[in-house]
């Protein structure tokens, strides 16, 4: 390769990939700069949009990405697509709250290659115009494909049962029910179906539906769970059924009506041996895994819960007195252990991207633009792959741990646990379960707040 025919970008002075296509003296992410910055100008958005509300969109949408450090590559791909995508709203509609979130999905699910969904998503939601959806709405809305791999005989009564529960939710919705039924629900509902169907077509192949299963093979099935989810699958099985002869899609109930003894549905604290395990675990291995430490250490000694985990903001935590501000209860004084837990930690989460932009504490590794913490469930995960428990097993055990200790004021004064709660300590189970139907109470009425 000559030197003559060596040609230099004019703009940033970068030697430019010599090719009979690009004979251009600016090179690509120059002229790709030069482009973005065009989107920015009053001059684009006037010539681009005729309404005002369509050249605010377009012109937060530009701030937006310029805010996030957002590759010029994506922003100017983006800022192209989203230019069609507002054109044709502006033809479209009147006004901008007229853009239902079907006709965007529509519109992003066309130039799905080249808009960068994730990102113009982000925007929509910030704007409310579209809302996130939780990994519950996901699941549910997966179930009739997964109705469909199911033996013919299952299906038709199953979906019928969906149908039904989705439109008991709309109901529930509609009348501002206080404890209306959840996608959590609606999913654990089929989960228990799946399994039954499943465990029939593999035991008893020559049932060939709904109308053939006797009373002995629910039975059997539900031996084959654990004593304590017995009767919850019961009941979860029984209101099927009667759905099901309610819609004549069955003419007998193969489950007899009797109440069952329940079994508490919730662990134990753990044992002495394996609490010194889960101790000598957070003790070890600090250095490798420092979010799934610190999780387990913050749930095991001092009895957080996934909430209010999630709830800590990074200016709650005062590093050099060794303490950290909790919602709600008073605040947790680190040992010289769990402050350099909290240090390891630190760096990791600064290592993250987006970590700056984060007001959480715990986040996640994801490229997400929303101010979010790390989700529940993975909190849940990174704490049982460590330590082997759930987060709530370790607070249980913790609490369990203090009040056989000082007595159940303690819990009062160390946790900020009510004294109503504290009272009746010796039902530990019911405090818990008291409190996660609580969270999940909160987390609907936020759900249904977007809806
Ligand atoms: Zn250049």
């Amino acid at each position: 390769m000559s030197e003559t025919n060596q040609r230099y970008c004019h703009v940033c002075g970068e030697q430019i990939p010599t090719s009979k296509k690009h004979r251009t003296a600016t090179c690509l992410p120059c002229v790709r700069k030069g482009r973005v910055a065009l989107f920015g100008t009053c001059a684009y958005v006037d010539e681009a949009f005729a309404t005002l509300w369509a050249r605010g969109l377009f012109n937060r949408l530009y701030l937006f990405l310029q805010a996030r450090d957002i590759p010029t590559k994506t922003q100017y791909e983006l800022l192209f697509k989203a230019t069609e995508i507002f054109q044709e709203a502006e033809k479209g509609f009147g006004r901008p709250e007229q853009m239902s979130e079907e006709w965007l999905e529509e519109m992003i699910e066309r130039r799905k290659k080249y808009l960068h969904p994730a990102f113009f998503r982000a925007f929509l939601i910030e704007e409310h115009y579209l809302f996130k959806k939780s990994r519950e709405e996901k699941y549910v809305k997966a179930l009739p494909s997964r109705i469909q791999e199911l033996s013919q005989g299952y299906q038709r009564a199953l979906e019928v049962y969906y149908q039904e529960l989705l439109a008991m939710r709309q109901r529930h919705l509609k009348l501002n029910a206080s404890r209306p039924l959840t996608f959590s629900s609606i999913y654990s509902q089929f989960e228990g179906l799946f399994r039954l169907v499943r465990w029939l077509t593999e035991v008893a192949p020559d049932l060939i539906g709904w109308e053939m299963v006797q009373t002995e093979h629910i039975h059997a099935f539900l031996l084959t769970l654990p004593a304590k989810s017995r009767g919850p699958t019961q009941r979860k099985l029984l209101a099927f059924f009667r759905q099901a002869r309610k819609r004549r899609l069955l003419m007998h109930i193969p489950l007899a009506e009797l109440p069952s003894k329940e079994l508490p549905q919730t662990d134990e604290p753990l044992p002495m041996k394996e609490q010194k395990a889960v101790a000598r675990l957070i003790r070890e291995d600090n250095a490798s895994h420092p979010f799934e430490v610190f999780l387990t250490a913050l749930c095991f000694y001092h009895g957080l819960s996934r909430q209010q985990i999630q709830d800590i903001k990074l200016s709650d935590v005062h590093a050099e007195q060794g303490m950290i501000q909790v919602k709600g209860r008073p605040p947790i004084y680190l040992l010289q252990e769990d402050s350099h837990l909290l240090e390891q930690f630190l760096l990791r989460r600064g290592e993250l991207p987006y970590a700056k932009q984060k007001s959480s504490l715990v986040i996640n590794n994801q490229n997400k633009l929303a101010d979010l913490p790390l989700d529940m469930h993975a909190i849940t995960k990174k704490v049982r792959i460590f330590s082997g428990h759930t987060p709530r097993r370790l607070r249980m055990t913790c609490l369990a741990a203090h009040a056989a200790l000082y007595g159940p004021q303690y819990l009062v004064d160390a946790f900020g646990i009510s004294l109503t709660h504290a009272a009746r300590f010796g039902k530990m189970e019911e405090f818990l379960l008291e409190e996660e139907i609580k969270q999940q109470r909160e987390a609907f009425v936020e759900l249904s707040r977007h809806l």
